[in-house]
């Protein structure tokens, strides 16, 4: 857990948050502010500040299959999109790996 994570604390359970699903080592959320429909943040337990520090395969993998799980689970997240932002200038705000789970509309653009 990091000091000032707001990730961290909401897995603490020291912050609030709309809490969709865990497992020992990875919680889903659903976002603040929704982009889509259904927009869901699948976050390692373990904090990583970006992708470029993750160095454990099974949190990679399973931070997939999680994914899997929420589109069998979900009406309307058939179809879904991954997103992970990797730094400030491609728009990474929240310092802590999360993927981004979007669905319940149509993607336009690539
Ligand atoms: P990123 O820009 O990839 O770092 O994504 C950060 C995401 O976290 C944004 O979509 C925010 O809306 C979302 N977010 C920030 N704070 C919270 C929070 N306390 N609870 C849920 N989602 C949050
Ligand atoms: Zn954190």
């Amino acid at each position: 857990m990091k000091a000032d994570c707001i990730f961290c604390a909401i897995i603490a359970r020291k912050a609030p948050a709309t809490i969709v699903s865990e497992t020992d080592d990875v919680l889903v959320i659903k976002d603040i502010a929704p982009k889509t429909p259904i927009h869901y943040l699948i976050i390692p337990k373990h904090h990583y500040n970006d992708l470029q520090e993750l160095n454990d395969c099974c949190v990679g993998s399973r931070l997939l299959s999680t994914a899997q799980q929420l589109s069998q689970e979900t009406p309307q997240a058939k179809d879904y999109r991954l997103l992970i932002n990797n730094g400030y200038g491609v728009g990474q705000r929240v310092f802590h790996l999360h993927m981004h789970f979007l669905a319940g509309k149509e993607f336009t653009d690539f």
